[in-house]
């Protein structure tokens, strides 16, 4: 494609997004969760209308929305496209101060990052350096926070991509729609919002990893909370009183088998992970998350926590112990497999920008899952990143490019063969 360049660069542009601390934060009340994700969300919108995305607003949840127009003569039977990628950064990793590095021309080996030497990107640990990206500018932070790649890459990538629509009326396509949410990081990116009112037939996160990536495989993800209700007694004058909730905690935690964790499992292995706990002596609790591909072993390891709960409870009659388990999201394929284009068509679009597609399960989550079963199939494309929710994150700039052009392109082959 022969295309007219952007006023503004993915990759200044990804400077300038990486910049707003969005991070978004578990437990809040509000919605988004944090009140700096607007800074971003708002601004957003008023840079799609001022590339000429007329209908682009920002809804009283945070959401993002906006359409470009068909410029097909005969659009009857173009489905609508939509792309969607997320503003906020991961709870995990402060988003404050980023500064965006860039490491022109990768000739291989590790990368040391400037603000923290301590922080190193390992080019054993992570092989696409070597094996794709020689050659390459890759941008970090300095070492001392997340970059953002995740997703401010794929916001970065959507943002080029509809600029490029806009410069290149020659590039058919029909009506496209453009999302950015808050709060994916937190599993909430969705919870607001309105599939029916955005009205696409088909979307796209870019939300992905590395060059060429497809992912519309998640696992099925469930939430246990166990909340330990000890007996609070002056340790002076404990003997035979107290109950310390901590204790009962940490021995529910030494019970879960350690062959079913996420740093012993990968690919299909799903795992039981304790995240994050909070408590007194009085009282305590910790939070699990439950993860595997079919639902037969997410089933087994529900009974697994109720059979730990229960051996537990009978050490500890005076404490009252709860389990709750809530669903998160479940396995996108199915649906998405019913509808074989989606694939297909993402393939076939990063061909087209000089790639070679591959599909990935997601070890995770993404709002597609979720989106897939409120109605609006969307699989994941790859956004550029790796090493997501950690001081060493990093994306090539040219791979940010391949995705802009995969967006591009993507909307070209859903007009060509609808
Ligand atoms: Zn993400």
């Amino acid at each position: 494609m022969n295309l007219k360049p952007c006023t503004e660069s993915v990759l200044d542009r990804f400077k300038r997004y990486v910049q707003i601390d969005t991070q978004s934060e578990e437990d809040s009340r509000s919605y988004p969760s944090t009140e700096k994700q607007w800074v971003l969300l708002k601004m957003l919108a008023g840079e799609l209308r001022s590339l000429g995305v007329e209908d682009a607003d920002v809804d009283k949840y945070g959401y993002v929305t906006g359409a470009i127009p068909s410029n097909m003569p005969d659009d009857s039977d173009i489905p609508t496209i939509g792309f969607i990628a997320h503003v906020d950064t991961s709870p995990a990793i402060t988003g404050k101060n980023v500064k965006p590095v860039v490491h022109p021309d990768y000739q291989g080996g590790d990368i040391v990052l400037p603000g923290d030497p301590t922080q190193i990107i390992s080019a054993d640990e992570y092989p696409n350096l070597e094996k794709q990206y020689i050659g390459m500018d890759i941008v970090t932070s300095d070492g001392t926070t997340l970059l953002g790649a995740d997703d401010k890459a794929g916001v970065a990538e959507i943002m080029t991509a509809v600029e490029t629509f806009m410069r290149n009326p020659d590039v058919k396509h029909g009506e496209i729609k453009i999302a950015f949410t808050p709060d994916e990081e937190i599993g909430q990116g969705t919870k607001y919002f309105d599939v029916k009112k955005f009205a696409a037939d088909f979307a796209y996160t870019m939300d992905g990893g590395p060059l060429g990536e497809i992912e519309f495989e998640t696992f099925n993800a469930f939430l246990a909370r166990i909340c330990i209700q000890g007996v609070g007694v002056h340790p002076g004058y404990a003997k035979g009183k107290l109950v310390n909730a901590i204790r009962i905690l940490a021995d529910i935690v030494t019970r879960l088998p350690k062959g079913m964790s996420p740093e012993t499992t990968e690919e299909r292995e799903g795992y039981l992970h304790p995240y994050d706990f909070d408590g007194q002596s009085e009282e305590a609790a910790v939070k699990v998350l439950i993860r595997d591909f079919e639902m037969d072993g997410i089933e087994q390891k529900k009974a697994i926590l109720g059979k730990i709960v229960e051996e537990v409870r009978a050490l500890y009659p005076k404490a009252a112990i709860d389990l709750d388990i809530e669903e998160q999201y479940l396995n996108m394929s199915y649906p998405i497999e019913r509808e074989p284009r989606l694939l297909e068509y993402a393939r076939e679009a990063i061909r087209r920008a000089g790639a070679e597609p591959h599909t990935k399960v997601i070890r995770g989550g993404t709002d597609g899952a979720r989106l897939t079963y409120m109605g609006l199939l969307t699989p994941n494309l790859f956004a550029g990143g790796e090493a997501f929710h950690s001081k060493i994150e990093w994306v090539p700039v040219q791979v940010m490019e391949k995705a802009v052009e995969t967006i591009v392109h993507l909307a070209a082959v859903w007009a060509e063969k609808r």
